[in-house]
C-alpha cells in the first residue's frame, strides 16, 4: 500500500495505528501516521519526519514509528587514558540540550590532558538477571539455595546454550520467607546484554524448577536491578564496574579552575560526601549521570540505565600540593554491539570513539567505552567542583546555558 491509501485505511477503521507495517514499508508507515497525527492534533511533524536513516534499519528499535526525536550532539576530548582496554587519546560524542554541559566536560578533560591524562580500569563486568521462585518455607528456601551452590556448572550449561558469547559468572541465592531470588551474574562481552542475560537465566530457571521444588514466579524479581535506584547495584555492581583517577598538578588546577586543590577537596568533600550522605543518596557525586546521560544518547545505549550508570563515588585529595581525583561508577551498562548501538548516528558516535561493533578480544571495546565514559565523568566532576569552589557555577550557565 501507498501513504495514501495506507491513510485511508485507517481512517476507515481498517487498520490500526499500529498495523502499517505489515502493508508498506517502515519508510510509508512513518509517513502516514506523521499525516494522520496532523490531522488529529495540528502538530506540525515536519521535522519529526526529517529523519537521515532509513526508518528499516530502527524496525527493532521502534513501534508505531514516527520519525526521530534530533538531540544536539557535541564533543568532548581528546583525553589520554591509561586504561586496561584504553591506551592512548580519545574522543567522546555526547548529546544534551543542557547547555554548559559539554563545554564543562571539555575543560575537565584538558585538565586531565594537562596533567598527563587520567589512569581507568573496568573493575568487574557483571550483567545480572535475578528471577524470584515461590517455595513452601525458610527450610525448603535453604535446600534450594544449597542445591544452587553446588549446581552452578549446571546451570551455566544450561544458560550459555543460549549464547554464543555470553558467559555466567556467578549465581547469588537471596532468601526473604518463602521467596527466593537467583542473581545470576553474566560476562556479556560487548553486549549491554539484557536480552541476552533475560534470554539465558530462563533457561537455567528450567533446570532450577526440574531439579528442584522452588517454582518461578518471575524471570525478573527486581534484585537485578535494572532501571530502578538500588543499593545491590551500588554495592554488588551491574554491568561494568569503572574507575578513572588522575593527579593534578596546583598550578594547572590553578589555570583551568581559578582556584586550588584545596578549595576543590573542600567542595567534594562537603557537597558529595557529607552532602550526600545527609541526602540519604545513593550517588555520591557531583552530576556523573550528566556524563552518562548525554554519551548513552550519543552511542545508542538503553536511557533507562542512567539509573544505576548515576552509582558513582568521587574522591579528592591534597598530594603534596596536587589535587588527586577520582570517579567509581559502579553499575555502568554499556554495549558495543546490539540495542541502539547499530542506528546510523549512535553507530558513527561509537566510530569516533574507536568502539564500534565486537572488540577483539570480545568484551574490549565495552570495556574500553566503559573507561572513556568514565573519565569524561571524571572530567564532569572536576569542573562542577571547581566551578562551585571558584563561585564560577551561576555565571558560566548564564552565559554558556541561556
Ligand atoms: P541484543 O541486541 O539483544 O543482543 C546482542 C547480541 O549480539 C548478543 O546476544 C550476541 O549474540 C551478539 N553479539 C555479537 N557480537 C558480540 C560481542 N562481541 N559481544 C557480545 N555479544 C555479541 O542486545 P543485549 O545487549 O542483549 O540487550 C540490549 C537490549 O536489551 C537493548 O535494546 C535494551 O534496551 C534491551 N533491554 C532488555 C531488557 C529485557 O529484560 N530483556 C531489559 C532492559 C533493556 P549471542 O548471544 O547469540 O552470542
Amino acid at each position: 500500500m501507498d501513504t495514501e491509501e495506507l491513510v485511508a485505511a485507517v481512517r476507515d477503521g481498517e487498520l490500526r495505528l499500529h498495523e502499517l507495517e505489515a502493508h508498506a514499508d517502515a519508510d510509508a508507515a512513518a509517513t502516514a501516521r506523521r499525516r494522520l497525527l496532523t490531522e488529529e492534533t495540528d502538530a506540525d511533524l515536519e521535522t519529526v519526519g526529517a529523519y537521515g536513516f532509513d526508518a528499516a534499519d530502527a524496525g527493532s528499535n521502534i513501534e508505531n514509528a514516527l520519525g526521530a526525536a534530533q538531540v544536539p550532539m557535541g564533543v568532548v576530548g581528546p583525553v589520554e587514558i591509561d586504561g586496561g582496554a584504553v591506551d592512548g587519546q580519545r574522543y567522546l560524542p555526547l548529546a544534551t540540550t543542557e547547555g554548559a554541559l559539554v563545554a564543562s566536560v571539555n575543560r575537565g578533560c584538558a585538565a586531565i590532558g594537562a596533567a598527563g591524562g587520567a589512569t581507568a580500569r573496568v573493575l568487574r563486568n557483571a550483567m545480572t538477571r535475578a528471577p524470584v521462585f515461590r517455595v513452601a518455607d525458610v527450610g525448603e528456601a535453604d535446600t534450594v539455595a544449597s542445591w544452587v551452590r553446588d549446581n552452578v556448572e549446571a546451570l551455566a550449561e544450561a544458560a550459555e546454550a543460549t549464547t554464543g558469547h555470553g558467559e555466567l559468572r556467578e549465581v547469588t541465592p537471596y532468601v526473604v520467607g518463602d521467596s527466593i531470588f537467583l542473581r545470576f551474574a553474566y560476562d556479556t562481552k560487548d553486549a549491554m546484554g539484557m536480552n541476552m542475560a533475560t534470554i539465558a537465566t530462563e533457561a537455567a530457571c528450567d533446570v532450577v524448577e526440574t531439579e528442584t521444588p522452588a517454582e518461578l514466579v518471575a524471570l525478573s524479581g527486581n534484585l537485578c536491578s535494572d532501571k530502578k535506584p538500588a543499593a545491590v547495584n551500588s554495592v554488588e555492581g551491574r554491568g561494568r564496574t569503572v574507575a578513572a583517577d588522575v593527579e593534578i598538578p596546583g598550578d594547572v588546577v590553578e589555570s583551568y579552575f581559578d582556584t586550588t586543590p584545596a578549595a576543590i577537596v573542600e567542595a567534594n568533600t562537603r557537597k558529595n560526601l557529607v552532602g550526600s550522605a545527609k541526602a540519604g543518596s545513593l550517588g555520591f557525586n557531583a552530576h556523573a549521570a550528566n556524563t552518562v546521560a548525554a554519551a548513552f544518547l550519543a552511542t545508542g545505549q538503553d536511557m533507562a540505565q542512567v539509573v544505576e550508570g548515576a552509582n558513582a563515588i568521587t574522591t579528592a585529595e591534597v598530594r603534596d600540593g596536587a589535587l588527586y581525583a577520582s570517579i567509581t561508577l559502579a553499575s555502568l551498562e554499556v554495549g558495543t554491539v546490539g540495542g541502539g548501538t547499530t542506528l546510523p548516528t549512535q553507530a558513527e558516535a561509537l566510530d569516533v570513539v574507536g568502539v564500534g561493533g565486537g572488540g577483539d578480544p570480545a568484551g574490549s571495546n565495552a570495556d574500553a567505552l566503559a573507561e572513556v565514559i568514565a573519565t569524561a565523568a571524571l572530567g564532569g566532576e572536576l569542573s562542577l567542583l571547581g566551578a562551585l569552589a571558584s563561585d564560577n557555577l551561576a555565571s558560566s550557565h548564564e552565559e554558556l546555558g541561556r
